[in-house]
């Protein structure tokens, strides 16, 4: 930075996943064009960059999992292969105009807000020093992986990888594989590895509920109906008011205990009368019945996970692991099994210390964002702001997603950094804060709704849901409809946020109007 008081850019930010990329639109469309957005990798579209695992695809129907301000119509299925949303997200950057304002291969090591001058000063990877009036964080909260604490990893030699970091250079055909994990995204590999692998065992620890998948191949005529906007927009609402429902309607219905019992209890018997028809054999279908509630954890689909276990060559083990060996994996039965390759399905770190964000973020007083959040649990308004660290904006925060596609969540938690800053640039004011008060009242509200769900109640125990995190909270989801989600992040009062001007900025301002005033010679 040249200028103690000038940041280079009004607004920094953080990941060029949907979340930065629907951060920059929602500036340009709030007239904000001097801002900058840095990503580690060096490729956009976050999630869909990191993860290239045979068969990873969107578990939402592609035509809902875009933004409302730049809808494709044209998608090879209704659930999209990993890529093809890759190169959507291209595309989004392209038409709103976000190329110049990428700096990719560009990790943020440390934030820190500089309280004499009302900006943030970003460490990055290259060296070098990013100053800005304004930072949004939008890391992901599905970003870090998670790799299992299982004695003797290190010691294996066989290839071992986790999903979200595929390794392509490794050919597994007719090799001896494992996968740990029976998640969504395990759900998405273990057929395709099953294919072409000699053997493939799959470690379960907890079984996952899976409904079928809708999907289809989007011929000419589908893609052409979707065409015409008002079919668009009619597919678009129904499928997303049906994936909030299907992931989220539980918890936000949870001041209805008995019709969310009813609600539930319905889902699991469908769901239980699919799996019967896949899988005929009592044992297998017993294993792969989840001992907790629907909801308690993200459900997914699949039209083949379940019928690969009836291969010959695909065996499902539900014993614990009790380690690995230099070329296998020992479950507590004392059985040693021998592996060319492990694949770890083991998730990722969310609202976990260190990982959300995954980087040092010292606000006023030097206070670091994830002690704080360590000390006092995980809050933020809104899931957008953090009492202490003003000009600081989160897309993906703690107790800011209501459960269905992540899509509204980041146009919702967008419009609303854009909107705040918006006020600030408005008022000529440095620095904008969210006030104590309705921090804790948000803050209050979703912790108790969140804890009064049946996720903290009985029936979720064995889940091991990332919805409650390491303090025994939720603060990976709001227990609310994402209408409501999407309402009040753009409608929400103004005077919420404190707007203040440092004096050395004003001082600054008012030499800048002096300079102007210096009549030319
Ligand atoms: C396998 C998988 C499948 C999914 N399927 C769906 C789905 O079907 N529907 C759905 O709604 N959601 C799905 N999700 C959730 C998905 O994460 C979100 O939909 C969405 O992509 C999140 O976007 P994001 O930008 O918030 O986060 P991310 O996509 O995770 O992007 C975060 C970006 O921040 C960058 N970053 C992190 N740390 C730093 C740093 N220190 N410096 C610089 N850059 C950094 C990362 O490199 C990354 O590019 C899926 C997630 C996974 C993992």
């Amino acid at each position: 930075m040249n200028n103690v008081d000038r940041p280079e850019f009004e607004v920094a930010v953080i990941g060029a996943g949907f979340g930065g990329i629907g951060t920059g639109a929602a500036l340009r469309r709030a007239g904000i064009e001097n801002f900058l957005i840095i990503d580690k990798w060096h490729r956009v579209g976050g999630t869909w960059n990191a993860n290239t695992y045979p068969g990873v695809a969107v578990d939402v129907p592609s035509p809902i999992y875009n933004f409302s301000f730049q809808q494709r119509s044209r998608w090879s299925r209704f659930f999209a292969p990993g890529n093809e949303i890759q190169r959507y997200a291209e595309e989004v950057v392209d038409q709103q105009g976000l190329r110049g304002k990428l700096r990719l291969g560009c990790g943020a090591v440390q934030a820190r807000f500089d309280e004499a001058a009302d900006l943030w000063r970003v460490r990055t990877t290259d060296g070098d020093e990013i100053t800005a009036r304004f930072l949004v964080s939008a890391v992901g909260a599905l970003e870090q992986p998670k790799p299992p604490a299982i004695p003797g990893i290190d010691s294996y030699t066989g290839r071992l990888m986790h999903t979200a970091r595929w390794d392509h250079s490794f050919d597994y055909t007719g090799k001896r594989v494992a996968v740990i994990g029976t998640g969504a995204t395990a759900l998405q590999v273990i057929p395709q590895l099953a294919e072409k692998v000699e053997q493939l065992t799959v470690y379960q620890r907890t079984a996952i509920w899976v409904a079928p998948k809708p999907d289809f191949a989007m011929g000419a005529r589908s893609n052409r109906a979707l065409d015409f906007p008002p079919a668009q927009q009619a597919v678009r609402f129904i499928g997303n008011v049906a994936v909030n429902a299907f992931l989220g309607l539980g918890l936000a219905l949870s001041d209805y205990p008995r019709l969310t019992s009813a609600v539930l209890g319905s889902g699991e018997a469908a769901l239980k009368a699919y799996l019967f028809s896949q899988i005929r054999d009592p044992e297998l279908r017993r294993a792969l019945t989840p001992t907790y509630r629907l909801g308690c954890k993200r459900p997914s689909i699949s039209n083949t996970y379940f019928r690969t276990y009836t291969q010959p060559h695909v065996d499902l083990i539900t014993d614990p692991i009790e380690k690995f060996t230099v070329d296998g994996i020992v479950t507590e039965d004392g059985a040693l099994r021998e592996f060319d390759m492990v694949v770890t399905a083991t998730g990722f770190q969310v609202m976990d210390k260190g990982a959300t964000p995954p980087y040092p973020v010292h606000g006023c007083g030097g206070i670091e964002l994830g002690e704080f959040w360590d000390r006092n649990k995980y809050q933020a308004y809104e899931g957008v702001s953090v009492p202490g660290f003003p000009n600081m904006f989160h897309i993906f925060g703690p107790y800011g997603y209501a459960p269905g596609s992540v899509i509204p969540l980041i146009e919702a938690t967008a419009a609303h950094s854009a909107r705040a800053i918006k006020e600030a640039l408005r008022r000529k004011a440095t620095r904008v804060e969210i006030r104590r008060q309705p921090h804790d009242e948000y803050f209050e509200r979703m912790y108790a709704r969140n804890k009064n769900t049946y996720l903290f109640k009985q029936g979720c125990a064995d889940s091991r849901t990332y919805y409650i995190n390491y303090q025994g909270d939720g603060p990976a989801f709001r227990a609310t409809t994402q209408a409501k989600m999407y309402w009040s992040n753009r409608h929400f009062p103004l005077d919420h946020y404190r707007y203040t001007t440092t004096r050395a900025a004003a001082v600054a301002a008012h030499a800048d109007l002096a300079q102007a005033l210096i009549p030319h010679s």
